[in-house]
């Protein structure tokens, strides 16, 4: 279905053009209508699907259709997102949607000074955009109140529960008032966040818009198992061999990423960094380069694998498989985006089998391995293939083939699932979202 069928103003859909969209994506098609009468809704949606204009391009057209002079201090639209990169992005996608409007759209995040985002606060914002524990700080220094919101929308909600921000999104939605719509969008789905739709939405409408956790169907992952000391030797030869521009890698732990980089840096490979031990500008700075594809490898942790749009990023790279399925969902979720073809490549140590095993799980088929001459395992025998139960999603007999053949190192392949059970999930809802701050939002939430 084409935009201009949706009866949107010249303006959306001049800049709508400008973007080069004409077909809205499914979860476009299915929300846009729905959001336009007012509807609360829940919207499971994998990452890449078109999902921001999902809610900002309703939101956008409601705010043309009910027009309002928006107040000092106070906020139309609110937009809660879990990090400072998804903030600054979803600022500039959304400009670039109201480019032809009169909006004011603001994002404040952590990790910079409070001083100028007060000053934008205190003269009033159309749509804010923010994260939630620095969003509580400016109420709490009287910058901003939120009793005229009219819409808000949950972006990445799960992520936001993960990261312990479920008493910190409860305290605002508390502050904001009683009449409004409200909008829920999670990539993946959990009990949590079910439970947070019961608690916040009112008679919400369920879309969604493909199979639970899964990834784009043009995304090929590819495993290549390797022992753990071997990974990084692995990696500089894949690189040199198969020049792959460009590639995101994911590390668990800064360590690794801080490691990977150092050998990089004794190469022409132009390579940077994006972990929490870096400043907000350095961050900043090197998904900038990356995005405006002046450097070819992007070495980040977790804090990376959310909402991120790269255009045109082939390879996403997992130095080590997630402990959770649904973060391989989202790592991988920075290529195939918008239907292009993309490549989730992981590195696969023995231990890691059963991360593996449960990750095939969630995506419904078993992936591919590549055997790598001179990577060889020390113990080929515990590279177990976890079956896996075959959804509607396609196998090719291609991809059958080259497992059964890589199969042959008698190992692989025998289809025994002998792996143990996977850890269990380690991080806990609520207990990062206790700390210091926010303490008098709380409280007046409690009340
Ligand atoms: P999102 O899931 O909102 O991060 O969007 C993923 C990518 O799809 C972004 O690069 C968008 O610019 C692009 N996109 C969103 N909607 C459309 C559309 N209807 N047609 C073409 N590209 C789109």
């Amino acid at each position: 279905m084409k935009f201009s069928s949706m009866g949107l103003s010249p303006e959306i859909q001049q800049a709508l053009k400008a973007c080069g969209y004409e077909e809205m994506t499914p979860v476009q098609e299915q929300a846009i209508p729905l959001a336009r009468k007012g509807r609360d809704l829940m919207v499971n949606a994998q990452t890449g699907t078109g999902k921001t204009a999902a809610f900002a391009l309703p939101l956008l057209q409601q705010m043309i259709d009910q027009p309002k002079e928006t107040a000092a201090g106070k906020v139309r639209a609110l937009i809660l997102t879990p990090t400072r990169e998804l903030a600054e992005q979803l600022a500039v996608t959304i400009g670039g949607y109201a480019d032809n409007l009169p909006f004011n759209i603001n994002a404040v995040y952590g990790g910079v000074k409070h001083g100028g985002q007060a000053n934008k606060l205190k003269a009033g914002v159309d749509i804010l955009i923010a994260t939630p524990g620095r969003l509580i700080e400016h109420i709490e220094m009287n910058h901003v109140s939120l009793s005229q919101v009219e819409f808000v929308v949950l972006d990445e909600a799960d992520r936001m529960l993960d990261m312990g921000f479920i008493n910190d999104v409860q305290a605002l939605m508390a502050q904001t008032a009683a009449q409004k719509q409200t909008l829920l969008f999670s990539a993946t789905s959990s009990p949590a966040v079910n439970e947070l739709s019961h608690k916040i939405l009112k008679r919400p409408v369920d879309v969604r818009v493909d199979k639970q956790n899964t990834t784009a169907q043009t995304v090929e992952h590819v495993v290549y198992p390797v022992d753990e000391e071997r990974k990084l030797d692995l990696f500089m030869e894949l690189l040199e061999e198969h020049n792959w521009f460009q590639i995101l890698v994911f590390t668990s732990t800064k360590k690794q990423a801080d490691h990977l980089l150092d050998r990089l840096k004794q190469t022409s490979v132009k390579a940077a960094l994006c972990h929490g031990d870096k400043s907000q500008g350095a961050r900043r700075r090197a998904l900038a380069d990356f995005k405006a594809g002046d450097i070819q490898v992007l070495v980040a942790t977790e804090i990376a694998a959310r909402g991120l749009d790269i255009e045109g990023l082939d390879h996403v790279l997992n130095y080590n498989l997630p402990f959770l399925p649904e973060d391989y969902v989202h790592r991988i979720g920075r290529t195939g985006r918008a239907g292009k073809a993309g490549q989730a490549i992981s590195f696969v140590c023995p231990q890691e089998t059963r991360f593996l095993a449960k990750i095939q799980r969630v995506i419904g088929d078993e992936i591919k391995r590549i055997y790598q001459r001179g990577f060889e395992l020390k113990e080929r025998e515990v590279m177990i293939q976890a079956p896996v139960k075959k959804t509607s999603k396609k196998s090719t007999k291609k991809d059958s083939a080259t497992s059964q053949k890589q199969g042959s190192s008698k190992s692989a392949g025998k289809g025994k699932n002998t792996a143990p059970k996977a850890r269990k999930k380690s991080r806990s809802i609520s207990s990062r979202a206790g700390g210091k701050k926010s303490r008098a939002v709380r409280k007046k939430a409690k009340k």
